[in-house]
């Protein structure tokens, strides 16, 4: 049985980026550029002014000066007005910077009479210019493969004039529940039927990555409804499953996934909560059979989905950081397994500290809800005392 690492280290060798597509830019936020991007041009475009104020030669105001002022170069203009000696042009911030100027003193450093301006500080040669290519130059090679897209990365294309850009195409994962218990939400339910939340949850969690989840709805526990939904599952670029791949007799999944053609490559992983995890490939495509169980399918679907399918997206750094974060009580496990606890995190002076959610009991959907991230307890480890540091990951990109 593969630890937590392997198994993540398995499923990671066996995926790698689907094609690439070309999207509006304006419409890349959040999607993984499939090519370098090369500047056609500097930025700054030209010289232009940082400030507004006036254009001047900075040996006009070795002292005290009074400078005529001879013209006004809007934001928008153009450098038509060369700056002569003993002269100012008043110009906007982002403006071009006119023949002559080599300094830009700003309004607030100048007082003004009638045509004039009056300037007493010292003006050094350069000064509020941003000059051609200063930031980017042509040619510079600004973002590179493998880029996510921030609005950061957005500000550079678009100012680069990428009106379009290629990017990794979004994965679309097919999500198949299956049990003869599950009802859809919005059925009336009654003893012994259970509302199918995990469709909803790991549909949420593939949003979340960024790819696009295809709802299969239930299989119910025959072969017939299993295998129905599986070759449907496997026409998409990946399959995630929940339920039915533990014990149990009814528990068909291995057996219809096997007989699909799908190459099992672990059936569980020595971790807890998510120890009935199963991967397979069939074709490119990776199937995930994760426990039926709502917080072991949400926790493994972090633990082992999640990074495969940035991966697929072309994210070269596919696992969400680990912070460290003392923990505040004391927290006990049996040795062996790595354990995923779900913590409340709080953050004082600066640092996280980590608390127990609560009951982490499988059957307890309350505490991933109170949880703010997951702690990774190691193996071999049976005691942490209260004060002790451990790994934990956050579960979003901000604190309840
Ligand atoms: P299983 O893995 O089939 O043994 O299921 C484990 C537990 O998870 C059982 O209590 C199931 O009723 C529950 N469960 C299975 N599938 C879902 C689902 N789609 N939504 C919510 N709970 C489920
Ligand atoms: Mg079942």
């Amino acid at each position: 049985m593969p630890t937590y690492e392997e198994a993540r280290s398995i499923v990671l060798e066996s995926v790698a980026p689907l094609g690439a597509e070309r999207v509006e830019t304006g419409r890349a936020l959040g999607r993984t550029l499939a090519e370098k991007v090369a500047a056609p041009w500097p930025l700054p475009f030209c010289d232009n002014s940082a400030m507004d104020g006036y254009a001047v030669r900075a040996v006009d105001c070795r002292g005290p000066a009074r400078l005529k002022i001879t013209g006004y170069i809007p934001a928008g203009g153009t450098a038509s007005v060369e700056v002569t000696p003993g002269c100012a042009v008043k110009i906007m911030t982002g403006a071009p910077i006119p023949p002559g100027c080599d300094a830009v003193i700003p309004f607030e450093e100048t007082s003004f009479a009638e045509d004039h301006v009056v300037v007493n500080g010292r003006v050094m040669v350069g000064q509020h210019i941003r000059f051609r290519g200063e930031d980017v130059r042509e040619g510079d090679v600004v973002l590179q493969e493998g880029t996510p897209l921030r609005p950061a990365e957005i500000s550079m294309l678009a100012s680069l004039g990428k009106a379009f850009v290629p990017v990794y195409r979004k994965v679309r994962v097919a999500v198949l529940s299956t049990g003869d218990e599950l009802i859809e939400l919005g059925e009336p339910p009654s003893p012994g039927t259970i509302i199918n939340s995990n469709s909803l949850a790991v549909a949420a969690a593939v949003r979340e990555t960024g790819a696009v989840p295809v709802l299969l709805g239930i299989a119910r526990d025959d072969i017939a409804s299993h295998a129905g939904k599986i070759s449907e599952g496997l026409k998409a670029d990946a399959l995630i499953t929940t339920a039915g791949v533990s014990a149990g007799d009814r528990d068909l999944v291995r057996e219809v996934l096997a007989g699909l053609g799908v190459a099992s490559r672990f059936w569980r992983v020595d971790v807890k909560p998510g120890g009935p995890t199963a991967f397979g490939m069939k074709d490119g495509v990776p199937v995930f059979s994760l426990p039926g169980n709502p917080v072991s399918a949400l926790i493994t679907f972090e633990a082992f989905v999640r990074p495969a399918l940035l991966r697929m997206m072309g994210r070269k750094s596919v696992v969400r950081p680990l912070v460290k974060a003392t923990l505040t009580g004391e927290v006990r496990k049996k040795p062996g397994k790595v354990n995923f606890l779900r913590v409340g995190i709080e953050v004082r002076g600066g640092e996280f500290f980590a608390s127990s959610a609560g009951d982490q009991n499988t059957g307890i959907l309350r505490t991933m809800v109170l949880a703010d991230a997951l702690a990774v307890l190691p193996a071999d480890k049976t005691a942490f005392a209260a004060g002790e540091t451990v790994d934990v990951f956050l579960l979003g990109e901000t604190l309840r």
